[in-house]
């Protein structure tokens, strides 16, 4: 039923339940401002872990090996490593996009207010495509370290299950002519 509903209509229902958006509901505007379709507060705890998104990345994934931000660079984290990490916070904001720019330039600059507002572990996923092509194929330094971030999946993140589980559409796609929903994540606190 709710799957049914409008970004709007699902902001409203959503309001009454938690009780979580006055800390934070300033962030959810700021992206709605921004362009996202919709951006939701949401409990870490209903963030949804599982290891198979590594599988998913290693075979299958066009840019396997291609990217810094790619779960195969060095020194990357492991997705059940990045649970551990990621199960310190509390708070985050899901931010509901349809293209990755849109998703990367909203999400680094509610993670930089954030953090000019005190919380000193904001922290952004949404993927990267800060560059035609990324430098990490040519063994270059990553040319925008300070704004290139990891994937929601790449953290061990089941994107469809986080979403679904707020209401907001995600659906698997045929071929890249379909309409994309694209999700990214900022950590609060
Ligand atoms: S900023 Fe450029 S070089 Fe760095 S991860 Fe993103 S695409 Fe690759």
């Amino acid at each position: 039923m709710i799957a049914l509903l409008g970004a709007k209509e699902r902001r409203g229902r959503r309001r009454k339940g938690s009780g979580l958006e006055s800390n934070f509901e300033k962030y959810a505007v700021l992206a709605r401002e921004l362009g996202a379709v919709d951006a939701i507060v949401i409990c870490v705890r209903d963030i949804v872990f599982d290891p198979r998104t590594y599988i998913k990345c290693m075979y299958g994934c066009s840019t396997w090996g291609k990217s810094w931000i790619c779960p195969s660079a060095p020194g990357a984290l492991k997705p059940w490593e990045a649970e551990d990490v990621l199960s310190r916070y509390k708070k985050a904001l899901i931010i509901h996009t349809h293209d990755k720019d849109t998703s990367q330039m909203i999400s680094l600059s509610i993670e930089s207010k954030a953090f000019v507002d005190g919380y000193y572990f904001a922290f952004s996923m949404s993927d990267c495509g800060l560059c035609q092509e990324c430098s990490f194929p040519d063994r270059e330094p990553c040319r925008f370290p300070r704004k290139a971030r990891p994937a929601m999946q790449a953290m061990g993140i089941d994107v469809f299950a986080t979403a679904r589980g707020q209401g907001l559409p995600i659906e698997t796609l045929a071929d890249e002519s379909c309409k994309e929903n694209w999700y990214s994540l900022v950590m609060l606190e």
